[in-house]
């Protein structure tokens, strides 16, 4: 884990179009919302910024260069080894999409062995409710199994996003505080 104070890498994982480069707009956006003193630091590749969870602050650095179906498999493992952390996103219309956020977890477990970093399993474009194709049930289910956390989110409808990114934070903190 990074010392107190210094960021927190966040990496976005997940298959393509399932929402990351709409969670990084929302991260990314929500500066504007904030105090004058917040520090933001936003490419294409990177975002880096201050954040409030209950209370206390925190720095995320959010990756979201990848993809991770066309990248190389040397250049994938070495992406999956930057993070403190991990948001494993899968679309709820897409059960390809959950299928591949399985492989990942897989693949995590077997580079990151003995740590236990904080993961969540994130059902996205949960506000298509007709075109679902995988349920609450099974994503619990799946997240039960990977022994990670798991949340339903719309980005389009900026529907638990932040509790997500919230969710990271307050599982980082457990880590460090039980270290
Ligand atoms: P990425 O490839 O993982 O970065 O996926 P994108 O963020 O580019 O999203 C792919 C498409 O899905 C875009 O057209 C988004 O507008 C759309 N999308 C992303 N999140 C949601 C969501 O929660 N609900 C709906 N309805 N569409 C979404």
């Amino acid at each position: 884990l990074p010392e107190p104070g210094s960021p927190y890498r966040v990496v976005l994982l997940g298959a393509s179009g399932v929402g990351k480069t709409a969670f990084t707009s929302i991260f990314a956006g929500a500066a504007d919302s904030m105090d004058s003193d917040y520090s933001e630091l936003c490419g294409d590749e990177v975002c880096e910024k201050d954040i409030e969870v209950d209370g206390e602050p925190a720095t995320l650095t959010l990756f979201d260069t990848w993809d991770t179906e066309t990248d190389s498999d040397w250049a994938q493992e070495r992406h999956m080894q930057t993070g403190d952390a991990y948001l494993l996103l899968y679309s709820v219309t897409d059960r390809a999409s959950f299928l591949r956020a399985s492989e990942l977890r897989i693949t995590l477990r077997r580079l990151r062995p003995a740590q236990h970093t904080p993961i969540i399993l994130v059902g996205n474009k949960c506000d298509l409710v007709r075109r679902r194709e995988v349920s609450v049930s099974e994503g619990r289910a799946c997240a039960a199994v990977f022994d990670c956390k798991f949340i339903e989110t719309s980005a389009a409808m900026q529907h638990n996003v932040w509790e997500a990114f919230n969710g990271i934070v307050r599982q980082l903190r457990l880590r460090r505080d039980s270290k």
